[in-house]
C-alpha cells in the first residue's frame, strides 16, 4: 500500500472515531487508536510509523518478537493482544511493552518470573470474556474482581484497564450488550474497591463494530483491517 492509501485509510478511520464520539457526546481525544499490524510486514509497520504511530498490536508472540527485532526502534510500543501460552511468556516479557490479553493467574506468575531478572515491567490489561463463544477467552465477569486484587502479587505487571472481543454476529444488540458488560465489569470492580486509577482503559472495538464501542465508552480500538487492508 503507499502512504497515500494508508493516509487516507487511517483518516478514514478517525472521520468514524469523530462520527460515533459526536452521537455518543464523547471528545474523540478519550479514544485512542492501536494499528494493528499482526500479519503485515515490517515495511507496512514502516509506512504506519511515517503517520505517526509508535505502537502496534500483535497477536503472536513469536511475531511480535520478531518484528520488534526487526525494527529496532527504542520509541516503539509492542501490544500483545492475543492469547499467550505459558511457554510464549518469555517473548512478551521481553519485548512487549503491553499485554492486552492477560486472563490467568499462571501466566501472570510466569510473566512476572520473566520480567524481573530483565527489570522489566508490563503493562496489562485483563481480557474478560463477554461471549459466550468458545474462541473467545477472558476472565469471566463474576470472578474478575478477586482476579484483579491477585494482580497484586506482581509487582512488576502494572494493571491498567480490561480489554474484551465482542461476539461475532451481526445483531448489533448482541455486540453492542458484549461491549456494555465491559464497562459495567469496570464499574463492578471499582465499586467493590479496585482503584479506579488502574482501570483507566477500555480497550474495546476492532474495524468492524468500533462506532459500537466507542458508543458504550470504548477508550481504546484496536484496528487492523480498516488501516492495513485485508488479511489473507
Ligand atoms: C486482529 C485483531 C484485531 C483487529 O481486527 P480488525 O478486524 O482487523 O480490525 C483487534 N483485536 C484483536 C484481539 C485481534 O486479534
Amino acid at each position: 500500500m503507499s502512504q497515500d492509501a494508508m493516509r487516507e485509510r487511517v483518516n478514514a478511520v478517525r472521520d468514524r472515531i469523530a462520527a460515533a464520539c459526536a452521537r455518543a457526546g464523547r471528545d474523540p481525544s478519550e479514544v485512542s487508536l492501536l494499528p494493528v499490524s499482526k500479519t503485515f510486514p515490517v515495511d507496512a509497520i514502516r509506512e504506519a510509523m511515517a503517520l505517526g504511530f509508535d505502537a502496534f498490536g500483535e497477536n503472536r508472540p513469536q511475531e511480535l518478537a520478531s518484528k520488534a527485532q526487526a525494527l529496532e526502534a527504542s520509541y516503539l510500543r509492542w501490544v500483545a493482544i492475543g492469547q499467550v501460552q505459558t511457554n510464549k511468556a518469555k517473548d512478551i516479557a521481553q519485548w512487549a511493552s503491553e499485554l492486552q490479553s492477560l486472563d490467568r493467574l499462571s501466566l501472570a506468575q510466569a510473566l512476572q518470573r520473566r520480567l524481573e531478572p530483565l527489570e522489566r515491567t508490563l503493562d496489562v490489561l485483563v481480557q474478560v470474556k463477554t461471549s459466550p463463544e468458545d474462541t473467545k477467552s477472558g476472565v469471566e465477569p463474576e470472578e474478575l474482581v478477586p482476579f484483579l486484587k491477585s494482580l497484586e502479587s506482581y509487582p512488576n505487571l502494572r494493571l491498567k484497564g480490561l480489554m474484551t472481543m465482542a461476539v461475532l454476529s451481526e445483531d448489533e444488540q448482541a455486540v453492542r450488550a458484549c461491549f456494555r458488560q465491559l464497562r459495567q465489569c469496570r464499574d463492578d470492580a471499582v465499586a467493590q474497591g479496585i482503584d479506579a486509577n488502574r482501570l483507566k482503559t477500555l480497550s474495546m472495538g476492532m474495524s468492524g463494530d468500533m462506532e459500537l464501542a466507542i458508543e458504550e465508552g470504548s477508550t481504546q480500538i484496536r484496528v487492523g483491517s480498516a488501516i492495513f487492508g485485508g488479511r489473507s
